[in-house]
């Protein structure tokens, strides 16, 4: 495993190492019980799962917006926990908060963090448009991440109100410069404008960290209600 984690630049510490042998066997166990992904192949999964999630810190570390306060990362539609339990895997003294509208994938996030000895990593159950709203969510996180959720239009206006501003959301996207230009009218209605850009190849297949800051509060009137934000993008 190590190997391939070298391969992209990524020196792990023994203890992470472990980690990610446990992840991959209980990863692949669950995966014979409930169809979890199509990926099957080891190699596949440490790569296109623990590597593309982990990568991120090569380009990017999660820092607290006041010193000595603890960072708060949101991952949103996370599924079955790709970027967030990889990324809590290296960044223990990160929070992250898990959401996902589907209660049963958050399940089995739950059952990974505890197998793995995770700490930092809880979750909850509900749709971006409805959270986003909440007093509880809206700007309250320093980071959100994001992988293979939606149109970025879409992603924008799902990811952007749960920022503090100056808080920064990276989408984890397929490398897609049209998708990147049909952006510039939701980043600007929610307060967000791109920072960089960091391509990168991982199974032979372009991928994207698009890197966004929220310069500004967003307006109260985004997320627009459940649907609005897919159907009607602000494009
Ligand atoms: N990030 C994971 C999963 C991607 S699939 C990975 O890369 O493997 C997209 C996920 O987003 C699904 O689990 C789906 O349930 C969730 N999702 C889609 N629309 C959502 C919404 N409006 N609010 C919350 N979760 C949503």
């Amino acid at each position: 495993m190590q190997k391939l984690f070298k391969k992209h630049n990524l020196e792990l510490e023994d203890h992470e190492l472990k980690k990610f042998e446990k992840f991959l066997e209980i990863f692949k166990e669950k995966n014979s019980q409930i169809n979890l992904s199509a990926i099957r192949e080891d190699e596949a999964i440490i790569e296109k799962h623990f590597v593309d999630s982990i990568l991120l810190n090569i380009f990017l570390d999660f820092e607290p917006a006041y010193e000595n306060q603890k960072v708060k990362v949101a991952d949103l539609g996370t599924g079955w926990g790709f970027p967030m339990l990889p990324l809590a895997i290296v960044n223990p003294d990160v929070e992250f908060t898990g959401i996902d509208s589907v209660g049963k994938k958050l399940k089995a996030i739950e059952d990974f963090a505890q197998q793995l000895e995770l700490k930092n990593v809880s979750t909850i159950n509900g749709r971006a448009e409805e959270l986003g709203q909440k007093v509880d969510h809206r700007e309250q996180y320093d980071y959100i991440v994001s992988r293979a959720m939606a149109f970025l239009p879409t992603l924008l206006e799902f990811c952007i109100p749960f920022l503090k501003v100056g808080g920064i959301f990276v989408a984890y996207k397929l490398n897609d410069k049209e998708e990147l230009k049909s952006a510039k009218k939701a980043l600007s209605r929610l307060g967000a404008k791109i920072l960089k850009v960091k391509n990168y190849t991982i199974w032979d297949q372009e991928r994207t960290f698009i890197i966004i800051e929220k310069v500004s509060s967003t307006h109260k009137k985004y997320p627009r209600t459940t649907g609005v934000p897919l159907q009607k993008p602000l494009v």
